[in-house]
Order: structure tokens, then C-alpha cells, then sequence
């Protein structure tokens, strides 16, 4: 993993960065992207694509957004930078959309949670132009969705991770990373492929945790008693099964080997704590959570 220096510097009496950017999917993730540029005045127009209305309407009445687009080909006509921030079962369609409508001193770049399927469809769809297509994942987010989860402030301190290609073009590149660092981010490359072995691991395997431990509950007959009887600790694990079920569907099916090995660790793991719990071993539990607290304690520091 390595840092990439950009040149991104607050903007002063110079035109902004990016004249127009497009983005398709005026969510959180999307919306906040649109607002922490115009904060830091470094876009003048921003073109906002979707699949429902209203919540254009509403990205447009925020200020998220300056226009409404007719469709996705006239949105992209003359952009600077196409932003991506849809659901990633959505990408391969915008890609096929937009790629016959490109300039050809258009950017195109995402913010999938996944690098390699992205990166795949991108290459298939957009031909030629693939060589100005940044794959990249912004870590930060919250688990609400829509234009109205979108804050200027969601990536401040935070990584923007970019999976560049051999044939990423340095300036494409560079683009999109003074944006992001702009935006707040720390950028950092790496390989697609680990990207998606590191982020199954601390990301999609908690998810799944998350959303099956409200979902095991849910499914017991006493579920209403049980739930009324809920403490923080079960609050705290489970905040992120409150995410778009959507946006993790489609995570579980374009990340599907790297998620299948997580799961198989951690349910081999689970397997040897019941077997502890089946044998009444106080000893080797108490191994188990020291670890796992003192693990936390060194890694996972307070926000
Ligand atoms: P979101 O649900 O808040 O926003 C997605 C938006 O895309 C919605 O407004 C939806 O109407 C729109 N959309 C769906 N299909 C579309 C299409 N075909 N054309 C145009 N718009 C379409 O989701 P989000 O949290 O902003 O996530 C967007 C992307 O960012 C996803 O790929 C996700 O994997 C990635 N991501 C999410 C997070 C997070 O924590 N939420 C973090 C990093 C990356």
C-alpha cells in the first residue's frame, strides 16, 4: 500500500477544479461527495443522475445538486468528472449508458465498496476510455442512504483507497485524487485484488454479522419480547444492520469468494468457541476474549 501525493490545494481566486461534474446516484456516499466540493469551491456545476425523482428533487433543494438530469447521455456531455455512487449491481448499466456519450477529457470515476467487478465492467463497457477510469473506495459512511443522509463533512480524516489499472491515465489519476483530498481524504493505492480480500475481512464480514444477528432474533416467535429487552451492547453491534439491504446484496454477490473465505474463518472460529462453551472450558474462553480484548485495545482506537 502506497500514498500518492496529489497536488490538490485550496483554491483561491483560480477556476475551480472541476468545471462540471456529473454524478449518478445522489445518495450519501454521492451527495456528500457534491457537497464537500462545493464547500471547498472547487466545482462549479453539479449534475445529479438517479433512479427516483424525489430524491433529486430533494438533492436540488439541498444544494447538493444544481441540475437535474434528462438522461444519462446529456448529463455526461462535456463533463469534467463522472462520478459513480450507485449500487454496484447498477454499475455495468451506467457504464454501458454513458461510454458512447463520453469527451474526450472526461473522467470517469467510481465508489464502489468492491474494486475488481468494477473494474471488470469498466473495462468491458468503456473501451478505450477504460485508460481515464479511477476505481476508487472512500472509507467513511454512515448507515443511512439517500441524498438526505449527505453531509460535506463525511470524508474529512478519513481514506480514499484508488485501485489504479496499468493503463490508469496519471492524469485521470491525479484528477480524482485532488478531488478526494479535497473532499479530506488521506489517498492510498492498492492492488484490486486485496482491496477486496482486506475490505471482506473488516467490512462486509461485520455487515453480515450485523444483519444476521437481528435478523436471527427477528425470527424467533417471542421476537417482540426479546427485542423490548435489548441493551447497548446488542444496540452497538447491530447499528449497521440499519444499511441499505440493497447496496449489501449487491456487495455479497460481486465480492463472493473473498466474502465466502471470510465467513469460513469466522464460522471455524465460532465453531471452536462453541465447543468451548459445550465443554464448560473457563480456561480456553478466557484465552479467547483476553485476545480479542487485547487485540482491540491496540487496534481499534476511540473515534
Ligand atoms: P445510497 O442508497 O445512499 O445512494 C445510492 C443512490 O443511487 C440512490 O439515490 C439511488 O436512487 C441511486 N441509484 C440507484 N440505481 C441508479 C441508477 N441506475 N442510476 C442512477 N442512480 C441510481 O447509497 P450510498 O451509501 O451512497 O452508496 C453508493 C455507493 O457507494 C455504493 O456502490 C456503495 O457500495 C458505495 N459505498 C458506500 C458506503 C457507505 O457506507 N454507505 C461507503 C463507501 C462506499
Amino acid at each position: 500500500m502506497k500514498k500518492i501525493k496529489t497536488v490538490a490545494r485550496k483554491p483561491r481566486g483560480r477556476p475551480p477544479l472541476i468545471g462540471k461534474l456529473v454524478v449518478f446516484g445522489v445518495g450519501l456516499i454521492g451527495g456528500s461527495f457534491a457537497l464537500a466540493l462545493k464547500k471547498r469551491r472547487a466545482v462549479a456545476h453539479v449534475v445529479g443522475v438517479g433512479r427516483s425523482r424525489a430524491n433529486l428533487l430533494a438533492a436540488r433543494r439541498l444544494g447538493i445538486i444544481d441540475e437535474i438530469a434528462a438522461d444519462a447521455g446529456t448529463a455526461v456531455k462535456d463533463a469534467d468528472l463522472v462520478l459513480l455512487a450507485v449500487p454496484l449491481g447498477q454499475t455495468r448499466a451506467v457504464l454501458a449508458q454513458i461510454a458512447p456519450h463520453l469527451a474526450a477529457h472526461t473522467v470517469v470515476s467510481d465508489a464502489g465498496s468492491t474494486k475488481r467487478d468494477v473494474i471488470a465492467a469498466a473495462r468491458r463497457q468503456l473501451g478505450a476510455t477504460f485508460a481515464r477510469f479511477v476505481p476508487a473506495h472512500p472509507i467513511a459512511g454512515t448507515e443511512k442512504s439517500g441524498a438526505e443522509a449527505a453531509f460535506a463533512e463525511l470524508f474529512e480524516n478519513r481514506n480514499l483507497i484508488v485501485t489504479p489499472e496499468p493503463e490508469t491515465s496519471a492524469r485521470a489519476l491525479k484528477l480524482v485524487t485532488a478531488a478526494w483530498k479535497l473532499a479530506g481524504m488521506r489517498i492510498l493505492s492498492m492492488d484490486a485484488a486485496k482491496h477486496d480480500r482486506m475490505f471482506a475481512l473488516v467490512s462486509h464480514l461485520p455487515h453480515l454479522l450485523s444483519f444476521t444477528a437481528v435478523g436471527n432474533i427477528a425470527d424467533y416467535p417471542d421476537a417482540a419480547r426479546l427485542f423490548q429487552h435489548i441493551g447497548g451492547g446488542f444496540r452497538d453491534l447491530t447499528r449497521i444492520a440499519g444499511s441499505s439491504p440493497e447496496m449489501w446484496r449487491d456487495i455479497c454477490i460481486a465480492n463472493r469468494d473473498p466474502i465466502l473465505a471470510a465467513l469460513d474463518g469466522y464460522l471455524s472460529d465460532l465453531e471452536a468457541v462453541r465447543g468451548m462453551v459445550e465443554a464448560s472450558d473457563g480456561p480456553g474462553l478466557a484465552v479467547k476474549f483476553s485476545t480479542a480484548r487485547n487485540a482491540r485495545a491496540k487496534w481499534i482506537k476511540p473515534q
